[in-house]
C-alpha cells in the first residue's frame, strides 16, 4: 500500500519547511509507504530551490517544475499524472488543509470508499464576503448542472488509484477539479474538519479570479445558461406579439397616433440589451470550444526531479492526457 500526496505550489516558499515537518511526521507515524509529488507551479520566489533542497534531503519528495505559471487546476493534473501510489490525496501547500487528517483519509479508505473528501466545518480567516459568495456559487451550481458538487470543499481528499486513473481520462482544458472529482462518480463520502487560515503568504485568489473561477465551472458542467436563452426569447416574442395586437386593434379603433417615441426607445434598448447578453453568453461557451479543439497540451513541464526518467517523459505525459 502506497500513499501518493500531491502539492501544488506557487510562491510558497515561506510555508514549505513547516508544511514538510507537520506532512513528514504524520505520514511517518502511519507506517506506510508514501512518496510527496510536489508540483511548482512557475513560482517566482526560490520555492523550487527549497523543494529541490528536500528533495536531497528526502528522496520520497519528488519536484514536478512545469515552465511557467498555469493555474493550480493544471498544476494538480500534473501532480496527478506523476504519481503511483494506490491512493493519491491533494493538499494545499499553505496549511489550510491539516496534515493531520490524513490519518481519518487513510482510515475511511480502508473501510472501502474510493473517494473520501475532507469538508470544512468552519473555515477560519476568510471574510464573510468569501463565504457568502462561497456559498452562492455552490447553490448556483447545483441548480444548473445535475453533477452534485459537495458544498465547502475543496480539492483536500483521498482518492483511489481507480479514480485518479477515471480523471486522468477526461480531457477538458477548462479544469474545474472539484466538479471533475464528483462527474467521475465511485463511493464517496466525507469527513468534517475546520479550515485554518493560511500559515504565511497571501491567497492567489482574489474576486475577479474567483468570478472567472466561478464561469469556468458552470460553463463546463451545464449547458442551461443556452438552453434559457430559447425560454427567455419565447417569452419576450409572446409579450411583444400580445402587444402588437393590443395596437393593431387600438390603430383600428382609435386610428394612427404619432407618439410613442418613449415606448419605442425602452423596447429597442431592451430587446437589444438582452440579445447582447446572450451573445456574450453564448460567446463563453465559444472561447471553450476554441480552446479545446486547439489541442495544445495542458502543461509542459520545465525540469522533474527524483523520477526514474526526469523530465524526458514530459510530452508522453502531455500526450496521455490530451
Ligand atoms: N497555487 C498554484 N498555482 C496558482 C495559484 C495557487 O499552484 O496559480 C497553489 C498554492 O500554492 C496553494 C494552493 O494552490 O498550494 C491554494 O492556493 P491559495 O491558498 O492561494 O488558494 P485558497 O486557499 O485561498 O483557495
Ligand atoms: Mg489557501
Amino acid at each position: 500500500m502506497k500513499i501518493s500526496v500531491v502539492i501544488p505550489f506557487y510562491n510558497e516558499e515561506a510555508n514549505i519547511d513547516q508544511l514538510f515537518k507537520r506532512l513528514e511526521t504524520i505520514i511517518n507515524s502511519l507506517d506506510i509507504e508514501y512518496e510527496i509529488i510536489c508540483v511548482n507551479d512557475g513560482s517566482k520566489d526560490n520555492t523550487l530551490e527549497y523543494l529541490i533542497q528536500h528533495h536531497t534531503r528526502n528522496p520520497v519528495i519528488k519536484v514536478v517544475s512545469l515552465s511557467r505559471n498555469f493555474g493550480k487546476e493544471i498544476a494538480l493534473t500534473a501532480g496527478l499524472d506523476y504519481t503511483t501510489g494506490d491512493a493519491v490525496i491533494p493538499i494545499d501547500a499553505d496549511l489550510q488543509d491539516p496534515p493531520e487528517l490524513i490519518k481519518q483519509l487513510i482510515a475511511k479508505w480502508q473501510e472501502g470508499y474510493d473517494v473520501v473528501y475532507a469538508t470544512r466545518g468552519y473555515r477560519w480567516g476568510e471574510s464573510w464576503l468569501k463565504r457568502f459568495t462561497a456559498n452562492n456559487f455552490y447553490g448556483v451550481m447545483e441548480s444548473f448542472s445535475n453533477i452534485p458538487i459537495p458544498r465547502n470543499t475543496g480539492d483536500f481528499r483521498l482518492m483511489d488509484r481507480r479514480v485518479v486513473e477515471a480523471i486522468k481520462k477526461l480531457p477538458e482544458r477548462t479544469r474545474f477539479m472539484k466538479g471533475l472529482f464528483s462527474w467521475v462518480g465511485y463511493r464517496q463520502t466525507a469527513i468534517i474538519y475546520d479550515r485554518s487560515p493560511r500559515y504565511k503568504g497571501l491567497t492567489k485568489w482574489n474576486y475577479w479570479s474567483l468570478w472567472n473561477f466561478a464561469i469556468d465551472g458552470i460553463t463546463s458542467f451545464s449547458s442551461l445558461p443556452l438552453r434559457m436563452w430559447t425560454y427567455i426569447g419565447c417569452f419576450i416574442s409572446l409579450l411583444a406579439f400580445l402587444y402588437a395586437a393590443y395596437l393593431m386593434i387600438r390603430t383600428l379603433i382609435f386610428g394612427i397616433d404619432i407618439p410613442g417615441y418613449a415606448s419605442l426607445m425602452v423596447t429597442i434598448l431592451f430587446v437589444g440589451g438582452i440579445q447582447l447578453i446572450n451573445l456574450g453568453i453564448i460567446g463563453e461557451y465559444i472561447g471553450r470550444i476554441y480552446e479545446e479543439v486547439k489541442g495544445r497540451p495542458l502543461y509542459l513541464v520545465r525540469d522533474a526531479y527524483g523520477f526514474d526518467n526526469s523530465g524526458e517523459d514530459n510530452n508522453i505525459k502531455s500526450d496521455q492526457v490530451s
